[in-house]
């Protein structure tokens, strides 16, 4: 089996779950498997001896790197043009989860939802029934819950949600790696906040944690191989137990140990002295706070329910422990965002300035991108001149006030949106935007070479009642559920 992971090696050994999923495959009895990787030279595993390939899908234009991988090896594009003595080929991860069906026509089968389990049960099959012919083996995959066969032409699709037994951590532990010599565990899996755009809190409700216990056997194991520890988890210091894990690891500090530990993102209310000096004293520099919308009117429609007090209090910790700026990230375009919500986002940051003067502040900006299973799915994108106007228009007023600010690019979100509320028409698009390239340019001549409306797909926003590519996909909550919230998020645009 070949492990295919999209990107150069670096990035692999730092993606906690491609590694787990690879250890929990390697020990299997009679299993072979190989991790490849964009930069992969030579393989061990010969092409011919390949009975199966997995590949980890995690943005959404992987597909350029998967395409690319096809084609060094020689093999067609499409399931249904490849072989029965071809390998089968799957694909996991968040951007098929949430949507696999631009891709349906590429893969054999998905896995939707988490992998640990069901991608040894899924290996397990393929291996017991090896020499049969293909057709009887995706009838076989098709029975397993959270695995999805386009040709067995599913009606519902239940997502895979594992209960966190273990705590999960990175197996091998690299120099080469994007955060090197650093051993990543994972805390908890979710976000219980449900941000109406937020695809990371949606694919993975409900919010679970992993054991208290198990979390700090992970990192002694961790700590007796390097001194570098990563906690992972959309929304970490929800664990009811992160603040024990804090002083476990500010006591061995305070023991003498060279510890550096750092976190994936905090919450306002995790912006505790107790916590944040920890981080401090492991070495953390920076602290990053997404408060995604200048105004509280706004983050009141997407769900980030984030007061400017709150803002103010986060500041007065990282300062008093030590820390000399903070980083915050937002999002422009939001659905019934306004002029004004911008201005509020300057506003803010004026009186900010001038409250902590001397104290670093800077922005990271993306543009709202839609993502399928979340309640702003219905919800199209903003025109692209005015989402480049409002850039370039924030970019100039943080610049005078000294704060650096970043913006992803509006070209890009589209096409990332363009993906995410695709359908099966898309495939063919998808091989056109690879042959053209694969580059900014290529995503609007394919466009135009194939006919693809793409502002159908990123702009345009959906009633309700539309049937969407996607709704097969039951992630839990529910269609229902998601339109409900959307209302009720939306409702609230204009209570003052
Ligand atoms: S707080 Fe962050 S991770 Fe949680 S739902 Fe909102 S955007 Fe997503």
């Amino acid at each position: 089996m070949w492990f295919v992971f999209p990107g150069p090696e670096a990035f692999a050994m730092s993606s906690l779950g491609y590694l787990w999923l690879y250890k929990a495959i390697d020990m299997l009895e009679g299993v072979d498997i190989e991790r490849i990787y964009s930069d992969t030279k030579t393989t061990r595993i010969m092409r011919e001896k390949i009975n199966l390939i997995g590949f980890s899908f995690t943005f959404d234009t992987d597909f350029l790197e998967i395409f690319k991988f096809l084609e060094h090896n020689k093999f067609s594009f499409k399931a249904s043009e490849r072989k029965d003595t071809d390998p089968l080929m799957f694909a996991g991860g968040p951007v098929v989860s949430a949507n696999p069906e631009p891709y349906k026509k590429i893969f054999d089968f998905f896995i939707i939802g988490d992998g640990e389990g069901v991608n040894e049960e899924v290996v397990e099959i393929c291996k017991t029934l090896k020499n049969r012919p293909k057709s009887e083996v995706l009838s076989k995959l098709a029975e397993l819950e959270g695995v999805y066969v386009p040709s067995v032409h599913p009606a519902k699709i239940i997502k895979r949600t594992k209960k966190l037994t273990e705590c999960i951590y990175t197996p091998i532990i690299s120099g080469n790696a994007f955060f090197p010599n650093t051993f990543i565990l994972e805390v908890e899996r979710g976000c219980a906040n449900r941000c109406g755009f937020c695809l990371a809190s949606y694919l993975n409700l409900p919010i679970r944690f992993a054991e208290y216990e198990k979390i700090i056997e992970a990192i002694d194991l961790g700590l007796s191989y390097t001194n570098k520890i990563a906690l992972l988890g959309a929304q970490i210091t929800a664990h009811p137990g992160f603040n024990d894990i804090c002083k476990y690891i500010e006591k061995r500090i305070d023991a003498g140990e060279n510890i550096e530990m750092s976190v994936s993102s905090l919450r306002v209310d995790s912006f505790t002295p107790e916590i944040v000096n920890t981080l401090v004293k492991a070495g953390q520099k920076n602290l990053t706070l997404a408060i995604e919308a200048g105004s509280e009117r706004l983050r009141r429609v997407i769900n980030k329910n984030l007061t400017e007090n709150q803002v103010h209090n986060a500041i007065d910790v990282a300062k008093n422990c030590g820390l000399h700026g903070i980083k915050f990230y937002g999002m422009i375009g939001l659905p019934t965002e306004t002029q004004e919500d911008i201005e509020e986002i300057i506003n803010l940051s004026k009186r900010l300035k001038k409250k902590y003067k001397g104290f670093e502040l800077s922005f990271g900006f993306s543009t709202f991108v839609p993502k399928a299973n979340t309640p702003f799915q219905w919800f199209g994108r903003e025109d692209e001149k005015s989402l480049e106007a409002k850039s370039k228009y924030l970019k100039k007023e943080l610049h005078q006030l000294g704060i650096q600010a970043s913006i992803s690019s509006a070209k890009w979100d589209y096409y990332q949106a363009v993906l995410s509320r695709g359908d099966e028409k898309l495939t063919d698009y998808l091989i056109e935007v690879y042959k053209q390239g694969g580059k900014l340019g290529a995503f609007k001549s394919a466009a135009r070479v194939l006919k693809i409306d793409t502002d159908y797909y990123a702009n345009k926003t959906y009633p309700y009642v539309q049937k969407l590519p996607w709704d097969f996909i039951d992630t839990k909550p529910g269609k229902e559920f998601l339109i409900k919230e959307s209302q009720r998020l939306i409702s609230q645009a204009n209570i003052d």
